[in-house]
């Protein structure tokens, strides 16, 4: 696939240009960034840990019917995908409460909730992605309500499917973050990354983090635990 101009030049990520209009190329930096970007840091390696990581939870949504954007890893650090026009909206599922969730309520990061607790935040770096509800959402036309329930359903049957994958290598997934984005028909699918970078991974034994909250508490070790996290998911692929 033939890789035309850079058309995204993001903190974490860049995007390409292909020959087909309909495809991009997704190239994963070794950067990291918390906080809305106050904090940065170079961890060599993380990209093409996440586009490793990302390649086999991708896999794992669309051996189960569901729509990613993933195509296919093309290089060390490279995805090819497809192009979307991106939803404003980041939807967060949360097995356990833990970081802004156990913030804002005051309680302990760990409490595990009857099911999966969902919630949205508007995708606004200016505004600082704040939370919003569903009728928030649709106010501004981010989405309609009939692409919420479907958002949302996708969500829950994304979480089942990861929360196995990970179980599976003795890793639980705590919460995890998904953006969509809508091809030339309106479909709504899902983009951005699965990785440690937007999911929360604890080790099943020991409580471990084995995520970005390396970095934004400042615990260490943030490429090891992500290679960690990619050797357990290579061992009990099927
Ligand atoms: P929280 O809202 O508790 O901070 O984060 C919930 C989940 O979403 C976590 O798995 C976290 O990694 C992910 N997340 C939240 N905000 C961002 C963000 O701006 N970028 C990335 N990559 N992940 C995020």
């Amino acid at each position: 696939m033939e890789k035309g101009e850079l058309v995204f030049d993001g903190n974490e990520k860049q995007i390409f240009a292909t020959g087909e209009p309909d495809k991009v190329i997704i190239r994963y930096k070794d950067v990291g960034t918390a906080f809305n970007n106050i904090k940065r840091a170079v961890f060599h390696g993380k990209g093409v840990l996440n586009n490793a990581i990302s390649t086999i939870t991708f896999e794992a949504l669309r051996d189960a019917g569901i729509k990613v954007h993933f195509i296919e890893s093309i290089s060390d650090r490279e995805q090819l995908c497809l192009k979307l026009e991106p939803v404003p909206i980041q939807v967060t599922c949360r097995n356990r409460i833990a970081g802004s969730l156990a913030r804002i309520l005051g309680v302990e990061e760990g409490l595990k909730p009857q099911g999966c607790i969902l919630d949205l935040r508007y995708n606004n770096d200016d505004l600082g992605d704040p939370v919003i509800n569903d009728d928030q959402a649709v106010a501004l036309s981010l989405v309609t309500a009939e692409e919420l329930r479907h958002i949302k359903s996708v969500a829950c049957k994304s979480n089942e499917v990861l929360t196995e994958l990970f179980g599976r290598a003795g890793i639980e997934l705590v919460d995890f973050k998904m953006e969509f984005g809508r091809n030339a028909e309106g479909e709504l699918i899902i983009a951005d990354e699965l990785s440690p970078d937007n999911c929360r991974l604890w080790d099943a034994r020991t409580g471990e983090k084995m995520d970005k909250d390396r970095f934004r508490l400042d615990l260490g070790n943030v490429t090891g635990s992500y290679a960690e996290v990619l050797d357990r998911l290579k061992k009990t692929k099927r």
